[in-house]
């Protein structure tokens, strides 16, 4: 009869079983069961039924209180013996309030992972809880723990892959600040132990971590270090288990961030940790100053994260460096280019004539950026005074001169995290030829949305989109091939898919992804006519619709308003042939390094959304040649605070990511199976016995014909039988046994 009530709580299932609610509600009288109510919209609350009339019941609520309301309007409650279960597939009634119920009953002991079904939730504490580290690795791996753990998670997949079945991956998904990337540490952490007794592995992979993190997180509005960059690991393992290597892939960088902040946000953690702990040589060498001095820094009026050491944290990214051997004179060059991207940002331009053109003011930050990156100050001059197409120069005006020196700035910037990755890979990669098994663990972009949502947003955003459905669709399949494998078929469910969603994005020839690179290749395309050509190519699609110079598209976690304007200029890639030329001209070592992923950037045409699209795909499909392992992370609310869980936030991410959904497959289906043995033994005792067969199948079909068990509520597999509930003979069981 928790069936009865999956109309009400969001699930969008159709109900297999009709039980009468009335009967429900005598059921939960008669047993002096709780059930939920909104005394006051917008708050469950516990409650008891004192009397029904009609339609109307009259309840109390835990102070004591009371008043009417109508039944309808109530769900029934688990008993106090349910609080708590592990996984919310085991409550007796599954609806919004008792779900909610659990996972904050859990929530306010620390324990912050529960399971859903096959998914395992992660709620994000806020605060450090003691349920990481050395010991309870340990304890996961000799199996004296066996709560719902991410260790518990990565010691299934590194079984399953000892044990045969292959490349292994644990998909970590969650909106920006529900704790994909600590989650991703945690099982890395495991991995790394269980498959090593070698403790350099292990601090490597952390090492690694921390330089991503300082070259590619950022505080956000949603998250003081949001990862702006997509990432897989894998970690390879020879025959016996144990690891031997690493490979880090990433995929496309924010790179807007280096010259562009939104209020109250950072730009990359690394400018702001050499400013403050840059030893005093260093500093010199760099002709560095504080953050506030720079503009790349101080447009945001943000420089500072609460309770964040930067100086402290400079001194840890050194550290991880020695850990990985790259020597001092290297590191000294990345910081070169590190700086340079500041001073480039401080370089301010002087109008020569009538017509508007400019060239940059020879001063400090000039002769700064052209001495770090080891090029005459002429030389950059004149590259950011004019374009220079073959023998051609035309002069720039005020706002291209801007741009192109941003652009510098950018390519800089984002060529040196590339080359740091490989740099990285180098170090951890181990001997591929006796590394027969991988587990990958993928922590990409989450949904985000802001008050002004752009380009980054919209390829963050398709992203999640992608791994929504990989993740939905992965899931429904798994339940599904549990019930064939013995024989039975079923009518595929059908619940709300975000293909409508997908279609948007990816349709050819017409999708916003093909309208975005072509209009990003034309040279007459600009902001009005992308936004002409959107309006009238994709406003059939539910999921989307335009405005003047925004459109909006219904992603599956919530509505987003985009900024039309800017796109194409950020969707395309194209670095002009002078500054190239430039960059491979200069002394600083690392240009010529970089200029590997330079040559890359300008063999292919494709724009910056087209080639992510690929790398997607690309790693959807090693996704789909592995056996996956789903964390859902969940922030119990946004301003990132610990101890403070929203109703509201919760249930709205379990909604709109499925979970409710995948639960309601995995619990409304046949949860309960036996035997035929089984069933027969257990419920053989409600016939006479010459209804009673030596053949089990016999006996069971008898029961069931005998008690009329509606035939939609079970189905006889080659081994087993499935039900929805045996609540029915178990009472009458439980009568004929008490005599
Ligand atoms: P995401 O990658 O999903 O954007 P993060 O993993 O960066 O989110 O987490 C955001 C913040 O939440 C972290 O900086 C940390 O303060 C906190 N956090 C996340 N997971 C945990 C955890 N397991 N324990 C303690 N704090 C956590
Ligand atoms: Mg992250």
């Amino acid at each position: 009869n928790g069936q009865r009530l999956s109309e009400n709580n969001g699930a969008t299932l159709a109900t297999p079983v009709e039980t009468d609610w009335n009967d429900t509600i005598s059921y939960i009288i008669k047993n002096t069961l709780g059930v939920w109510c909104k005394p006051q919209k917008g708050r469950w609350e516990l409650a008891k039924i004192k009397a029904t009339m009609g339609e109307e019941a009259s309840v109390m609520l835990s102070d004591g209180s009371d008043f009417t309301i109508s039944t309808r309007e109530l769900l029934p409650a688990n008993t106090e013996s349910f609080d708590a279960v592990d996984d919310l597939v085991d409550l007796c009634y599954l609806n919004e309030p008792s779900t909610l119920h659990n996972l904050q009953y859990r929530y306010n002991r620390d324990v912050i992972y529960s399971k859903a079904g096959p998914v395992l939730l992660a709620i994000n504490p806020f605060k450090d809880v003691n349920i990481f580290g050395n010991d309870f690795i340990k304890a996961y791996k000799e199996k004296t723990l066996d709560k719902p753990h991410v260790y518990a998670m990565a010691d299934a997949a590194y079984h399953d892959m000892v044990k045969g079945s292959g490349n292994q991956a644990i998909i970590i998904s969650g909106e920006s600040g529900s704790g994909k990337t600590e989650t991703a540490k945690y099982a890395m952490q495991y991995l790394a132990s269980v498959g090593s007794q070698n403790y350099k592995i292990k601090t490597k992979l952390d090492q690694a971590c921390c330089i991503l993190e300082a070259f590619g997180n950022a505080k956000t509005s949603r998250n003081c270090n949001s990862s702006r960059f997509g990432k897989l690991i894998d970690i390879n393992y020879n025959a016996e288990g144990i690891i031997s290597g690493a490979c880090i892939k990433t995929l496309l960088l924010e790179k807007s961030r280096v010259s562009q902040l939104c209020r109250g946000e950072r730009s990359y953690h690394v400018f702001y940790q050499i400013c403050a702990g840059a030893p005093p040589v260093l500093k010199d060498m760099l002709s560095l100053k504080m953050a506030s001095e720079y503009k790349f820094l101080n447009q945001s009026g943000c420089l500072k994260i609460h309770g964040v050491d930067d100086a402290h944290n400079f001194i840890m990214l050194v550290d991880a460096f020695d850990t990985f051997g790259i020597p001092h004179e290297v590191q000294e060059n990345v910081f070169e280019l590190v700086a340079a991207v500041l001073w480039l940002g401080n370089i301010s331009f002087a109008v020569i004539n009538k017509e508007e053109h400019v060239v940059p003011v020879a001063d400090e930050a000039c002769r700064s950026a052209a001495r770090l990156m080891g090029c005459k100050m002429d030389d950059l001059t004149e590259l950011l005074s004019t374009n220079r197409i073959d023998i051609m120069t035309t002069p720039l005006t005020l706002r291209q001169a801007s741009i192109k020196r941003d652009a510098l700035a950018k390519f800089i910037y984002e060529s040196l995290f590339n080359w740091l990755v490989e740099e990285l890979n180098t170090s951890l990669k181990g001997d591929k030829q006796h590394s027969p098994h991988t587990i990958s663990i993928i922590d990409i972009y989450g949904f985000e949305s802001y008050q002004k949502n752009s380009f980054p947003q919209l390829f963050i955003n398709y992203a999640d989109e992608r791994l929504q459905q990989h993740f939905v669709r992965h899931l429904c399949k798994l339940e599904q091939e549990k019930y064939e494998s013995d024989g039975i078929h079923w009518k595929n469910v059908e619940f709300e898919d975000n293909q409508e969603c997908l279609d948007l994005f990816e349709k050819k020839p017409m999708g916003l992804i093909s309208i975005l690179d072509e209009s990003s290749n034309s040279s007459k395309a600009t902001d009005e006519t992308f936004t002409d050509e959107i309006k009238q190519h994709l406003s059939s699609n539910l999921c989307f619709s335009c405005e003047k110079r925004t459109f909006r598209v219904r992603h599956y976690a919530r509505e987003v308003l985009y900024d039309a304007s800017g796109l194409l200029e950020h969707n395309s890639d194209k670095l002009q042939y002078d500054i190239i030329q430039l960059l491979s001209s200069c002394k600083n070592p690392l240009n010529h390094l970089a200029s590997g992923v330079m040559n890359q950037v300008q063999t292919t045409s494709q724009s910056v959304v087209a080639k992510f699209k690929d790398q997607l795909f690309k790693l959807i499909q090693q996704l789909e040649n592995s056996k996956q392992h789903f964390i859902r992370c969940i922030k119990p609310n946004t301003k990132q605070l610990p101890r403070s869980y929203e109703n509201d936030i919760v249930w709205e991410q379990l909604k709109c990511s499925k979970i409710m959904d995948i639960l309601q497959i995995s619990k409304s289906r046949y949860p309960i199976s036996f035997t035929h043995q089984e069933f027969a033994t257990r419920f053989g005792c409600l016939l006479s016995d010459n209804l009673i067969s030596t053949d089990p199948l016999s006996t069971s079909a008898a029961i069931l014909q005998h008690y009329r068990v509606p035939t939609q509520t079970y189905r006889v597999g080659f081994t087993k039988l499935f039900f929805q509930q045996v609540d029915v003979l178990e009472n009458l069981r439980q009568e004929v046994l008490e005599g």
